[in-house]
């Protein structure tokens, strides 16, 4: 693809686009009577048109039917998770019965972690990344004190080296095999959220089976974003919202992924509710909790509808399109903000030094604006440009391929040599 630094290119790029015509099923926000540039769909993706009318198909069949909407409802609320579950774990590469939506994420984070995380005095310790979101490392050291550990003792976090933004896959692996008696756990970012490295979650899984310990993954930044093939990658588990990537609105149900290998496994320990014992006798009330053999057997309640017609709005659109050409399209556009970043570069000192690996990385460029702090992002704001800011000095920017375009990327960087 040839680029260049041009408004006639960036709308070449985009006619020549064989996902253009999705742009339009999303409500973008406004700045000064035309859309902003949205580069934050990894943080709140954006509203699909189609997404108020499966609300209000809920709605209706509530006032309709009341509480016989469970059966008699168009999409009877009784199974309403069910419809989420094919889409679904096509985007992440799993089979149906290994994934399932429910609760939020650091919710199934916890529920997962129960199940998955079993020290023992020899092997007690989790293998994650330093500086992990703050709620992952929230739920990792508590998950620890829980079982009367002591977080500093059990928590071996790999950090990027001095002077360097991410961290290398080979001080991974030495960390693996330094601490292969003791490891019970890794659990890291598909995708690390502050520099947007994508890790090599296949590797990673053999080399923590290999050291004996179980693998699991928070693909927060992963789902609908990269590559993923849970099953075949042999992941133990795996949890994601889906308001971020995955468009279904803010708080909205989350996902999780447990491999078909465990689901025999009805010994495993588990907070238990009534969504995960068995349909057939569910409803007998019985006091036997009697386990699904599938990931729905972490399920605790019933569906909650509202927060899953947003997600199905959004899944159908993703069914519709598939992850094989949105990856294609991914990588054209962060290429062309890249190359545009460069374009920048040349005419402003170099200040703008990306901070993503280019070999390892979905839509998200971090940047780092050397000499320029968060007044920056503040001004990108007021001229229509709505990036993110991540202490202490990175800008993030996803150009998401379901809607963004290369004439979002072109406005982004005239605007930003304007700033700078
Ligand atoms: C966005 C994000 C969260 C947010 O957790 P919620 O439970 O959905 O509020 C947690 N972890 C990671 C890695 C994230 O990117």
């Amino acid at each position: 693809m040839k680029f260049e630094p041009t408004l006639e290119c960036a709308k070449q790029l985009d006619a020549n686009d064989p996902l253009k015509q999705y742009r339009s099923k999303f409500l973008f926000p406004q700045h000064n009577g035309r859309e902003v540039v949205y580069f934050t769909g990894n943080s709140l993706g954006l509203q699909p048109t189609s997404t108020q009318s499966y609300i209000q198909q809920e709605l209706n069949d509530w006032a309709k039917f009341g509480v016989e909407g469970h059966f008699l409802a168009k999409n009877p609320w009784m199974h309403y998770h069910e419809f989420l579950t094919e889409k679904m774990a096509k985007i992440v590469g799993g089979k149906n019965s290994e994934v399932v939506m429910m609760n939020q994420l650091t919710v199934n984070l916890h529920l997962l972690m129960v199940s998955f995380y079993r020290p023992t005095k020899q092997r007690y310790k989790i293998l994650c990344e330093a500086k992990a979101f703050p709620s992952d490392q929230y739920a990792l050291q508590s998950q620890v004190k829980f079982h009367g550990l002591n977080p500093k003792d059990a928590l071996i976090e790999i950090a990027p080296r001095e002077g360097e933004y991410h961290v290398r896959h080979e001080d991974i692996y030495e960390a693996i095999e330094k601490n292969k008696e003791s490891l019970a756990l890794i659990m890291i970012g598909g995708v690390n959220y502050f520099s947007g490295q994508v890790f090599d979650l296949k590797s990673i899984t053999e080399a923590g089976h290999k050291a004996g310990a179980v693998v699991g993954f928070d693909l927060a930044h992963g789902a609908g974003n990269i590559h993923l093939e849970l099953h075949n990658w042999n992941v133990d588990f795996a949890c994601w919202c889906s308001y971020k990537y995955l468009n279904s609105g803010p708080g909205s149900v989350a996902g999780a992924f447990v491999h078909e290998k465990h689901h025999k496994n009805t010994e495993l320990p588990l907070f238990a509710g009534w969504w995960g014992t068995k349909k057939e006798t569910r409803f007998l009330m019985k006091p036997e909790f009697e386990p699904i053999e599938s990931a729905e057997r972490w399920q605790l309640s019933n569906a909650p509808v509202f927060a899953m017609a947003a997600c199905k709005a959004s899944l159908d659109v993703f069914d519709e399109v598939g992850m094989q050409k949105l990856i294609e399209k991914s990588k054209d556009l962060t290429e062309y903000l890249e190359y545009i970043v460069a374009e920048v570069n040349k005419v402003k000192n170099n200040c703008l030094q990306i901070i993503t690996p280019k070999e390892n990385r979905g839509c998200q460029i971090s940047i780092v604006a050397n000499g320029y702090g968060k007044p920056l992002y503040n001004k990108l704001i007021e001229n229509g440009v709505i990036p993110d800011w991540r202490e202490p000095n990175v800008i993030r920017c996803a150009p998401v391929p379901l809607y963004n375009n290369f004439e979002d990327i072109y406005r982004f960087g005239e605007i930003l040599k304007a700033l700078l």
